[in-house]
């Protein structure tokens, strides 16, 4: 028997997200007479660690599917998938286009290079791209002043077969608070202004919740939102929680009491003895440490589940087991069932910021020691 951890991953779950979040747009695209945006769900980083192949299943009603690793998004069609896969990064050498065109993937085109590579390119049918705009956050994505020059020789390409719809793309850096996205959606406003053809896409999870009219920012259209976390039932906000929004947890983090201990007051718990009992107490140890991607610096106080009742972390997190305060579940010995987060536990948001970190961070970094459940 392996130790008593585990990650269950509900695709009932994913279904869930992905129709609150359509009913999201559909709302906010009602009250403008726009058409709904189509859903490019983010499924980056092995489905923020939710596994690929049950984000197809669970995303099957989307309109799209994005990632960066071109191995993902071959995964992607072997699961079956038949609809537009978006690579958020494009491609990175020449030799990625034959895959790009094997499996007909759509790319993100943010660097000279790449319109360079495809220049050069030999395939075997046009490639969809999105230009990609940088209008703020300077990460990727043409310069504001580049970017019309980068477009139109885009429109080059197309017009000599090698590219199909070409498209144009942002991504938000501060779409979950302050300063929001004005400044950036001004700037995409600027520097495209006077393309309309071809899709248009600049919401992640925080703008599709917060700003969902930005959906249809740019003109013409088809519009795509590009949704990640709020999808897995976690929430891009410091502020808000995704249970807010009726998302559910996708990925619940369980495991076992494998041990209890009653320590007198006094005494130390752990490693670097960073807990001490004010009096006698029920220690409950807990099969799941930072090995299993559970953040160690989530320190005394983070919260947890034991039998169903909410209490702490206490002391440090080792790498195979953590400590739990079971003074307020009397009852529970060895065997007693543990959330550490998702269904019947904290949120995973609730975990991260104790650790002073963010959900996505936990969700991506769950060991691959770790086994995992697929629930319907
Ligand atoms: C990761 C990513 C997204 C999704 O972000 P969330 O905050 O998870 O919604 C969207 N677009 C791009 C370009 C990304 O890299």
């Amino acid at each position: 028997m392996p130790r008593p951890i585990t990650a269950s991953i509900s695709i009932s779950a994913l279904r869930h997200n992905l129709a609150t979040v359509r009913r999201h747009l559909d709302h906010a695209a009602a009250l403008t007479g726009a058409t709904p945006a189509s859903i490019w769900a983010v499924i980056k980083a092995n489905a923020y660690g939710h596994g690929i192949e049950r984000a197809v299943s669970g995303f099957s009603a989307a309109q799209g599917l994005a990632m960066l690793d071109l191995d993902e998004a071959v995964r992607c069609r072997e699961a079956g998938w038949g609809g537009p896969v978006l690579l958020l990064e494009g491609f990175f050498q020449p030799a990625d286009l034959d895959i790009v065109d094997r499996y007909h993937l759509t790319c993100t085109v943010h660097s000279s290079e790449q319109l360079a590579m495809l220049a050069a390119a030999r395939l075997s049918r046009r490639v969809d791209v999105m230009v990609k705009l940088n209008s703020g956050m300077n990460r990727l994505g043409f310069a504001p002043e580049d970017y019309a020059q980068a477009h139109a020789r885009a429109g080059q390409l197309q017009r000599q077969g090698i590219l199909g719809s070409v498209g144009r793309m942002t991504h938000f850096a501060c779409a979950d608070g302050a300063p929001g996205v004005a400044d950036q959606l001004e700037t995409f406003a600027r520097a495209t202004e006077g393309l309309s053809d071809g899709p248009v896409s600049v919401c992640n999870s925080a703008a599709t919740l917060r700003y969902p009219e930005t959906a249809h920012a740019g003109a013409g259209g088809p519009h795509w939102v590009r949704p990640g976390i709020c999808l897995y039932g976690a929430s891009p906000f410091d502020d808000v929680s995704a249970a807010s929004y009726g998302l559910r947890p996708a990925m619940s983090l369980r495991s076992e009491i494998i041990a209890v201990q009653q320590v007198p007051a006094g005494q130390a718990i752990g490693y670097g003895a960073t807990f001490r009992t004010e009096q006698l107490m029920r220690i409950g140890v807990v099969a799941c440490g930072y090995a299993d991607g559970y953040p160690r610096h989530a320190g005394t106080g983070t919260p947890v589940t034991v039998a169903g009742v909410p209490t702490r972390v206490v002391g440090r997190v080792s790498m195979d087991m953590l400590m739990v305060d079971l003074a307020p579940v009397p009852a529970a010995g060895v065997g007693a069932p543990v959330a550490l987060w998702g269904e019947g536990g904290p949120s995973v948001d609730d975990v991260a910021r104790a650790a002073g970190t963010i959900g996505y961070e936990l969700l991506c970094a769950v060991a691959p020691r770790v086994p995992v459940l697929t629930r319907p």
